[in-house]
C-alpha cells in the first residue's frame, strides 16, 4: 500500500509575515505521527524561513523549480545544491505555469527531473493536457509523451521512487476540479504505462491536481491510483490545508 502524499504549491505568494502565521498554524494543527507525507513548496527566498519553522514537524518542503545546471554562469538560477542546502527534499518540475510562460521544453523537463534525483531529492513531475486536447480526445497522447522524453533520456527505472502530479490545465486555477472518475482514469493510464518495471508501477505515487479544495479532496483521494494532491490554492490556508491532508488519511 502506498502513503499518500498532499503537496501544498505556493507559488508566487507570501511573505515573512504571512508565511510566518502559516508555518506556525501549519506545524501546530499536523500532528507528529501523521500518517500522509505534507509538502509545502514556497518560493525560494522562504526556503530557510520554512526549514526555521518546520524542521522539528513531520512537514517536508520543497522547491518549485530548479536549475538543470549544476552551477556557473545562469543568472537567476538555483542549483539542487542550493537546494539541498535548505532542507528541501522536494522539488516540482515542469508547472504548467512554467512550461507556458517560459517556453520550457520536455527535453529541459527532463534534465531537471534526473538532476534532482542525482542529488537525491524527490521530483515532483506535472503532466497533463489542455481543454482543447482533451476535447479533442488526444489526452493520453499529450500525458503520454510528456512521459516518453524523460523515459527516452533516462529509461523508465528513474522514476523509481518518484512522483508523478496529474495536472490537467483546464483544471488549475478554475474551480473545475477532474472528476474523480477522470483523475482515476489518467492515472491508472500512467501506472500501467510505466508497469513494465514493476518496482516502479508499484512506488510511483501518482498525485492528482487542479482545484483541489477541502470539498472534494475525499473523493478524489478514495480512488485507487490516486495517491494524493498537488495543492494551489487552498494550501495558502492552513484550515483547508490540514483538511485535505486529513482527507488522504485513508
Ligand atoms: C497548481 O497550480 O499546482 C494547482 C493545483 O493550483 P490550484 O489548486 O489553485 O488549482
Amino acid at each position: 500500500m502506498r502513503r499518500k502524499i498532499v503537496v501544498g504549491n505556493w507559488k508566487m505568494n507570501g511573505s515573512l509575515a504571512s508565511n510566518e502565521a502559516l508555518l506556525k498554524a501549519l506545524a501546530e494543527k499536523i500532528p507528529q505521527t501523521t500518517p500522509v507525507d505534507i509538502v509545502v513548496c514556497p518560493p525560494y527566498p522562504f526556503l530557510f524561513q520554512t526549514q526555521s519553522y518546520l524542521k522539528n514537524s513531520p512537514i517536508r518542503w520543497g522547491a518549485q523549480n530548479v536549475a538543470k545546471f549544476e552551477s556557473g554562469a545562469f543568472t537567476g538560477e538555483v542549483s539542487v545544491s542550493m537546494l539541498n542546502e535548505f532542507g528541501a527534499s522536494y522539488v516540482i518540475i515542469g508547472h504548467s505555469e512554467r512550461s507556458t510562460a517560459y517556453c520550457e521544453s520536455d527535453e529541459n523537463i527532463a534534465t531537471k527531473f534526473m538532476m534532482v534525483k542525482k542529488a537525491g531529492m524527490t521530483p515532483i513531475l506535472c503532466v497533463g493536457e489542455t481543454l482543447i486536447e482533451r476535447e479533442a480526445g488526444i489526452m493520453e497522447k499529450v500525458v503520454s509523451k510528456q512521459l516518453d522524453t524523460i523515459i527516452k533520456m533516462y529509461g523508465e527505472e528513474i522514476f523509481d521512487e518518484s512522483v508523478i502530479a496529474y495536472e490537467p490545465v483546464w483544471a488549475i486555477g478554475t474551480d473545475l476540479a477532474a472528476s474523480p472518475e477522470q483523475a482515476q482514469a489518467m492515472h491508472q493510464f500512467i501506472r500501467e504505462k510505466l508497469s513494465s518495471n514493476n518496482k516502479v508501477a508499484k512506488s510511483l505515487k501518482i498525485i492528482y491536481g487542479g482545484s483541489v479544495n477541502p470539498q472534494n479532496a475525499l473523493q478524489l483521494f478514495s480512488m485507487p491510483d490516486v495517491d494524493g494532491g498537488l495543492v494551489g490554492r487552498a494550501s495558502l490556508n492552513a484550515s483547508d490545508f490540514e483538511s485535505i491532508c486529513h482527507s488522504a488519511e485513508i
